[in-house]
């Protein structure tokens, strides 16, 4: 039976030491903050971003929700992100994703200062993390590495197969594994023979959003699984994209839905949030103490 990698239990460990790297900043009269930018009213969207607002509230961030109309113009969406790059007290940015139709996300979130891009979206975030050099990563893949090494599950040398190649989750996954030596492959929709691509994982990251479609016997043996999907059956409750009680036969261990890698993807916001913040807070005070001397 396979162990189940409580993501609720590891998220909390994160963000305790995320609430005392905050205290730390705060102590020095630096309080970082986040905005969450939610434009319109898609419900599901409501509930991510109030989950962020109050774990963010909870470690000691001073959070804030930019709501704007569904109806906002695609110029005026961007002017308002600009305005929040400006704001020093604004440290994190994070645009709730999708928008409502009609508006286009690149450009969006092209108007976010890469060091406040605290989704990992933009192009210098994303030219860093492929060149292997430091910068802000997307949150939900930092949460799948950040599961494996609490639980002292190697990537280095691992054959990684990675189901989905979303700028959000799929791609920057392969690359975080890639930087840590795992082999990995990358399928998608026009995968051949999709099962026998995943028999050959020692960790599968499924990360597609068709409810429990990954099936037990596509699972090598002892193998480590990450249900990345969030998925609502027609009763309100929620799956991932893997047949999880056939899986647990297969698998070494398994991320659960819900408790697994969403709240790890809240955590690692948090976590990217205080970065950026000490970043900003280390730079100014190195230029401090270069105007002093
Ligand atoms: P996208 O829709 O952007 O990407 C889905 C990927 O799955 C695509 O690359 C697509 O391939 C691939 N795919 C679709 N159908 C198949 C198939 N039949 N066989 C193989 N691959 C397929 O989704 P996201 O990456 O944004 O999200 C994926 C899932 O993760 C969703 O359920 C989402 O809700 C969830 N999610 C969970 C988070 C969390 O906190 N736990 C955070 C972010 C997302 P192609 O490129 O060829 O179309």
């Amino acid at each position: 039976m396979a162990k189940i990698l409580d993501g609720k239990a590891c998220a909390a460990v994160v963000r305790e030491g995320v609430a005392q790297r905050v205290a730390a900043l705060r102590a020095q009269g630096v309080h970082p903050g986040l905005t969450v930018v939610l434009v319109g009213e898609d419900p599901a969207s409501q509930v991510y971003v109030r989950n962020k607002d109050k774990a963010a509230q909870d470690a000691g961030f001073r959070v804030q929700t930019l709501r704007l109309p569904a109806g906002i113009a695609q110029g005026e969406l961007e002017q308002r992100v600009r305005e929040l790059g400006t704001d020093a007290s604004v440290h994190g940015i994070l645009v709730q994703l999708p928008l409502p139709r009609g508006l286009d996300a690149t450009r969006v979130v092209r108007c976010i200062p890469p060091h406040k891009d605290v989704d990992g979206l933009t192009p210098p975030n994303v030219a860093a993390l492929a060149m292997g050099e430091p910068g802000l990563f997307p949150c939900t893949p930092l949460g799948c590495v950040e599961i494996l090494e609490r639980h002292g599950i190697p990537l280095a040398g691992a054959e990684v197969v990675v189901i989905g190649r979303s700028m959000l989750v799929g791609k920057p996954f392969a690359l975080l594994a890639l930087e840590r030596h795992a082999t990995v492959t990358v399928a998608h929709s026009r995968t051949q023979d999709l099962a026998a691509v995943c028999r050959r994982a020692d960790i599968l990251v499924a990360a597609v959003g068709k409810p429990r479609m990954v099936q037990g016997d596509w699972i090598k043996s002892g193998a480590v699984v990450l249900d990345v999907g969030i998925n609502r059956r027609p009763d309100g409750t929620l799956c991932g994209d893997v047949d999880t009680e056939a899986a647990m036969a297969r698998a070494g261990a398994i991320t659960p839905v819900p408790g697994g890698i969403g709240p790890m993807t809240i955590a690692m916001l948090l976590s990217n949030t205080v970065l950026a913040a000490e970043r900003v807070a280390g730079r100014e005070s190195r230029g401090a103490r270069v105007h002093g001397a």
